[in-house]
């Protein structure tokens, strides 16, 4: 019997790369071993995108062209929609009893979102509400309605998932053995760091390069990366440890050329500008087959309606089973 994958994103926007190195190429290396379950979280993405559904539902769309784009292969893979599947949302209700707030306003994770909010959840997180708060909690539901046993991730969402595990033991503890305890996936690139030096490169962070971005859209993103600040002139040496633009050279630019990068960069032979252009030629290569292989669903849009409805009716199936077998421990089985 294959082993379940149940991962997730948030339809918040386009994929980035701190998605394809931090969790996609892993859904594409996994794919063939397990059965696979990936979500597309938008009931996730309403909670601090309430505001504007008219994003959440636009990118449900956009992401899905962006995992069949880097090759998630939609017969080995369920895509599928978490607002389709309201045995989720009953889960919640159910786990919400088996958490208590005080644990919610310390998950690591829940606590740096706030604080990135603030526009939205106030300076000090007064504002925020019980939905975003929660939303661990549903992630729990996510996970354990397919039966998740392996969860690919990047490292911000490991607080996560040691929430649903606690939630899983105390399940099963009182209400008997009936749910599975996931584990962490992780690649070699746990965190992407943004364009701007910052931590991770997110969606709602505005450092991020997206695998739709055009060369002129990359070209003035990458003009703009951090690099090392003592470097005034363009024969000055530089640190290419601190410097942004040889971050992200390691991941696109061939060996033999990366290896001149460093050296060059080191010994005051690089000015920046023309690393930059490097890079920006070897980006917009990296990313060329990917776009290529969108166009194809762009061109085709019922062909994506197609596969998200077929990926979420095989989910929906499993997860009326879990929440069978839920009421049934819980005694609510009328
Ligand atoms: P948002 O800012 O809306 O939360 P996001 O960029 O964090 O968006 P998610 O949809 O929340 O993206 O995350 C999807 C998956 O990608 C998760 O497994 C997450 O850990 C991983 N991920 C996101 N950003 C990075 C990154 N910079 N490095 C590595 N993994 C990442
Ligand atoms: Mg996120």
């Amino acid at each position: 019997m294959k082993k379940t994958i149940l991962t997730g994103l948030r339809p918040t926007g386009n994929l980035h790369l701190g998605h394809l190195f931090g969790a996609g190429q892993n859904y594409v290396k996994l794919q063939d071993e397990y059965e696979f379950f990936l979500e597309i979280a938008d009931v996730q993405a309403l909670t601090d995108n309430f505001n504007n559904p008219e994003k959440v539902r636009k990118n449900v769309y956009e992401i899905t062209m962006d995992l069949l784009a880097i090759g998630i292969d939609p017969k080995k893979v369920n895509i599928f929609l978490q607002s389709k599947i309201p045995e989720i949302a009953e889960l919640t209700v159910y786990y919400s009893n088996l958490v208590t707030v005080n644990r919610l306003f310390r998950n690591p994770t829940v606590k740096a979102e706030v604080a990135q909010k603030k526009e939205l959840f106030g300076n000090n997180g007064e504002s925020i509400t019980y939905g975003f708060l929660g939303y661990p909690v549903s992630q729990a539901a996510d996970i354990t309605a397919l039966s998740g046993e392996v969860v690919p991730v990047g490292d911000d969402q490991l607080p996560l998932l040691e929430q649903c595990r606690e939630i899983v033991r105390k399940f099963n503890n009182i209400y008997g053995e009936t749910l599975k305890e996931p584990e962490a996936y992780l690649s070699n690139v746990t965190r992407l760091k943004g364009l701007d030096g910052n931590e991770k490169m997110g969606k709602s962070l505005g450092n991020a390069i997206f695998l739709v971005d055009s060369e002129e859209v990359i070209s003035k993103k990458v003009m703009a990366a951090v690099t090392d600040p003592s470097k005034i002139k363009k024969d000055d040496p530089a640190n290419p440890d601190i410097c942004m633009v040889y971050y992200y050279h390691k991941l696109v630019t061939p060996d033999s050329e990366l290896k001149n990068v460093c050296s060059e960069c080191k010994a005051g032979k690089r000015g920046c500008v023309s690393c930059k252009k490097e890079l920006i030629n070897n980006l917009c290569e990296f990313l060329k087959p990917i776009k290529e292989k969108r166009k194809q669903y762009e061109d085709n849009p019922k062909l994506v309606k197609d596969i998200l409805d077929n990926g979420t009716c095989n989910a929906k199936k499993k997860a009326e089973d879990t929440l069978r077998k839920v009421k049934h421990a819980m005694k609510i089985d009328y």
